[in-house]
């Protein structure tokens, strides 16, 4: 067995302990494997070991993992990293999910350019829920009106919410984050149909976002390794 074929199932056993420990169903929780900065060869061998659902967070490295592994069956291709609007057509026009929606005119470009042959384009808010400064991600208080915006859009189709809540050592204070994710979850849900996924929980802090409610954890070190170098630029 290779090292990411072994990283996988220690990691989708993480997931069942976590999901069993607090009463959910392991098979409500989708494995997001972040393949950032690896190369196609280890989406190929994750793909190997069953994984089908990837994320990126560069546009145009992105685009070109696309590009190579056209052969694979059943891959879905999440955008999680910061969208530049001029960057918006590349995610419109290759990827299946974008979770990092947080604006108006964003929201309004995916839909322009989402090619029509294309299914709508699956679209989380992104929530700043630590209330950071410098991440994105609008605050819980402004989800309702971006929804409805997003919601009159029909190239796009409004999933859910995503964060990734600031660091902490603590167990109990990130579990209390993704506690007041889950609420906003919650109310979403109250307002729109189709609401089922709420992408939170990285590799440290996946235990934590699943006894929340996380229905979606995106994770890289712990299944592909340490990020051996920071990508050339940002995008
Ligand atoms: C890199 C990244 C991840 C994965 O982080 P790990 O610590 O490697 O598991 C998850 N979500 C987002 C938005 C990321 O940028």
């Amino acid at each position: 067995m290779t090292s990411i074929q072994h990283n996988l199932q220690q990691v989708r056993e993480r997931i069942t302990a976590a999901a069993e420990g607090c009463g959910r169903d392991p098979q409500q929780i989708t494995l997001l494997a972040v393949s950032k900065t690896k190369p196609v060869s280890a989406i190929r061998e994750a793909w190997l070991a069953g994984q089908r659902c990837f994320g990126e967070n560069y546009v145009q490295e992105g685009v070109d993992k696309i590009a190579l592994t056209t052969d694979l069956d059943g891959l879905e291709w999440h955008f999680i990293g910061p969208l530049q609007s001029n960057k918006s057509r590349l995610v419109a026009g290759h990827f299946d999910w974008c979770h990092t929606l947080d604006r108006q005119k964003l929201a309004q470009r995916l839909n322009d350019q989402r090619p029509p042959q294309s299914d709508p384009l699956n679209v989380l808010i992104q929530v700043n829920i630590s209330d950071e400064a410098s991440k994105s991600g609008i605050s819980v208080a402004e989800i309702p009106q971006l929804a409805r915006q997003i919601v009159a859009l029909p190239r796009l189709k409004l999933r859910g919410l995503m964060a990734i809540p600031a660091p902490s050592d603590d167990y109990q204070s990130r579990l209390a984050v993704c506690l007041r994710m889950a609420e906003a979850f919650a109310a979403l849900q109250s307002e729109h149909a189709g609401i089922d996924t709420l992408s939170l929980g990285m590799s440290d802090d996946m235990d934590a976002a699943i006894e929340a409610g996380s229905t979606m954890v995106r994770i890289g070190s712990a299944i592909f390794g340490a990020r051996q170098y920071p990508p050339s630029s940002p995008q």
